[in-house]
């Protein structure tokens, strides 16, 4: 209240004085004339401070809603940026893992792992950048064969995983399958002299089991593909679903 009290100390002193004047009865016109005026000359001094007040809070108001806004978009765009992959703009390694733990948790999976056959080969002979594109592109096409309740992830360098919450095995494979069906279909148009595939290892687990397994478990049958010779489905052999 003090701070009150000297933010105002010429309002307080006036008032103080016309109350003065207003209880004296009998002063002559012009002493209340002049305190009349002198009180209106404040209160005049008093709006156009308050007028000054509300303008410059309103303009703090707006100011501080845009920042606001910017905050979050900058906060969202943070939260893209940790758990994508910028070349493919699927779910980078840690994310997807995140998401493959989390979906076990409720319900039984299926997990395809895929790695590009002979990608080593695709760079040395067109170079990175073509490497880069072929990523690309191949993924676009992957994404196709995904059903919407699916995830994709880069867990590697041309190494990326799917997700299928809530799919059997049998589920996985018909996935798996059309992926595999929709690279071997036509050459991506980004590198048009070759055909480019992958080899695909398919896993399950059922509600409560661990990522760990389910991931190991595909691995393993990924690596059967390859060494199957490459552009093929394999399945874990201790999937059930
Ligand atoms: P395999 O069929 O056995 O998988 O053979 P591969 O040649 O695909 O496998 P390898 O592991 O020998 O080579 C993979 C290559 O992928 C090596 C690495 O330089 C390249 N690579 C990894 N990430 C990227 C990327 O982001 N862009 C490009 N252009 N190349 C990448
Ligand atoms: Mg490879
Ligand atoms: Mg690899």
């Amino acid at each position: 209240m003090s701070g009150l009290a000297e933010l105002f100390t010429d309002e307080n002193a006036l008032l103080e004085r016309s109350r003065e004047i207003a209880a004296r009865a009998g002063s002559d016109a012009e002493t209340y004339r002049s305190a009349l005026l002198e009180l209106n000359g404040h209160y005049q001094r008093l709006m156009r401070e308050s007028w000054r007040v509300i303008s410059r809070s309103d303009r703090a108001e707006r100011e501080l809603t845009l920042l606001n806004e910017r905050l979050r978009e900058l906060a969202q765009r943070l939260e893209y940026e940790a758990s994508h992959d910028p070349l493919t703009g699927v779910y980078n390694r840690s994310a997807i893992i995140n998401r493959i733990s989390n979906a076990l948790l409720l319900d039984e999976a299926a997990l395809i792992l895929l790695d590009i056959d002979h990608f080593k080969v695709i760079n040395d002979t067109w170079g990175h950048p073509t490497g880069d594109a072929v990523i690309g592109e191949l993924i676009r096409r992957i994404e196709r064969s995904v059903p919407a309740s699916g995830s994709v992830g880069r867990v590697g360098g041309e190494e990326f995983t799917i997700l299928l919450p809530g799919a059997t095995l049998g589920q996985a494979g018909v996935v798996a399958g059309y992926i595999h069906a929709s690279l071997n279909m036509s050459p991506l148009s980004v590198l048009p002299e070759r055909l480019v595939t992958v080899s695909l290892g398919v896993s399950w687990g059922g509600q409560h089991s661990r990522f760990e397994q389910l991931y190991a478990e595909a691995d393993v049958a990924l690596y059967a593909a390859k060494h199957a010779g490459r552009n093929r489905v394999h399945y874990a052999s201790s999937a059930t679903g």
